[in-house]
C-alpha cells in the first residue's frame, strides 16, 4: 500500500534520511521508532510530499505527489498548526470543504465524543490548551477517514482517555483495512496492536520485522530497540553493524 524506495534526504550535510526503503501492506499498523534525530519526522514529511529527496515513493501505486495518492493519504503532524481565528467546528467545516466531504457531520460528531472536545466547539484555536490542540489535530486527520494515515508522535500531550481511545481507533480503522504508520520515540507508547515495527537510527533503518518475527526471536521490543541503537549495531559509522542481533536489517530485509 505505501512503498518507499531509496529514499535519502539531506539537509545541507546533514543526511536525515539516507537510502531507506520498506514496504507497508494494506490495513496493517506499523511502529516507527527511533531516539530523537533519528529522521523519523523527516520520512513522514517526505511521504506526505512536503519534502524533496531522491528515490521513489508510491500509495496504492501512485506517486505519493499525484492526486490519486493524495486522496488515500492522511497526515497527523507533530506540532498542530491550528487557525487562532476558527473554532474547533470550524477547524473540522474547513476541512470538510478542502476534501469536499459530505456527510460528514456524524463523523464529526462521534469524533468530538471520542475526544471529549463536544463542548469544546465553540473555543477558537488559540483558547485551547496544548493537549485539547493535539485532540483537535488528530480529529482533523481522521476526519477525511484516510487509507494511508502517517502519525508522527500522535500520543504526546495527549491525556490518558484520549491515548486509550486512539489505540482503539488504530485498531478498527486497522479492521477497516486503514494503513497506519506511527512513530514514536517512546517505547512504552506502543503497548497497543502493531504489526511492524522500523527501528531507525542517524536516518538509516536498523532493524525492520514484524510481530511475530520478534515473537519468534524471543526479545521484546524494547531489547531490540537499545541492541539496535545502543549495541555493537549503534550507527555513528559503524557499518559493522550485524552484531545487533538476528533481528538487525540484513537479515529481515526491508
Ligand atoms: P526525528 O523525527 O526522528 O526526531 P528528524 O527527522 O526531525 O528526526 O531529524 C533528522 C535529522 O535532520 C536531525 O539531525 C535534525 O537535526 C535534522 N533536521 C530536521 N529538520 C531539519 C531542517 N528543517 N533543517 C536542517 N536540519 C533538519
Amino acid at each position: 500500500m505505501l512503498t518507499v524506495s531509496h529514499v535519502t534526504k539531506k539537509y545541507g550535510k546533514v543526511v536525515a534520511c539516507n537510502d531507506l526503503s520498506f514496504h507497508l501492506d494494506p490495513g496493517s499498523v506499523t511502529v516507527l521508532l527511533g531516539p530523537n534525530g533519528a529522521g523519523k519526522s523527516t520520512i513522514m514529511k517526505s511521504i506526505i510530499g512536503f519534502l524533496r529527496y531522491e528515490g521513489e515513493i508510491t500509495v496504492g501505486g501512485h506517486p505519493n505527489k499525484t492526486t490519486d495518492a493524495r486522496k488515500l493519504l492522511g497526515y497527523i503532524p507533530e506540532m498542530p498548526s491550528l487557525y487562532p481565528n476558527l473554532t474547533v467546528s470550524e477547524h473540522m467545516e474547513f476541512i470538510a470543504r478542502a476534501y469536499r466531504l459530505s456527510g460528514y457531520k456524524e463523523r464529526k460528531e462521534e469524533l468530538f465524543h471520542r475526544f471529549e472536545l463536544t463542548d469544546k466547539q465553540k473555543k477558537f484555536g488559540d483558547e485551547l490548551s496544548k493537549g485539547m490542540q493535539q485532540k483537535l489535530n488528530i480529529c482533523l486527520g481522521l476526519l477525511p477517514g484516510p487509507q494511508v494515515l502517517l502519525l508522527d508522535e500522535p500520543m504526546i500531550g495527549l491525556d490518558p482517555h484520549a491515548i486509550k481511545e486512539l489505540k482503539l481507533l488504530f485498531e478498527e480503522m486497522r479492521e477497516q483495512g486503514c494503513t497506519m504508520l506511527v512513530s514514536t520515540h517512546i517505547i512504552d507508547s506502543v503497548d497497543m496492536l502493531w504489526d511492524r515495527t522500523i527501528i531507525m537510527d542517524h536516518g538509516s533503518i536498523r532493524a525492520n520485522v514484524t510481530r511475530e518475527e520478534l515473537e519468534q526471536d524471543g526479545r521484546s521490543l524494547e531489547q531490540l530497540f537499545f541492541d539496535v541503537t545502543e549495541g555493537a549495531g549503534r550507527a555513528d559509522g559503524n557499518e559493522a553493524a550485524g552484531e545487533a542481533g538476528a533481528l538487525g536489517e540484513e537479515q529481515f530485509g526491508k
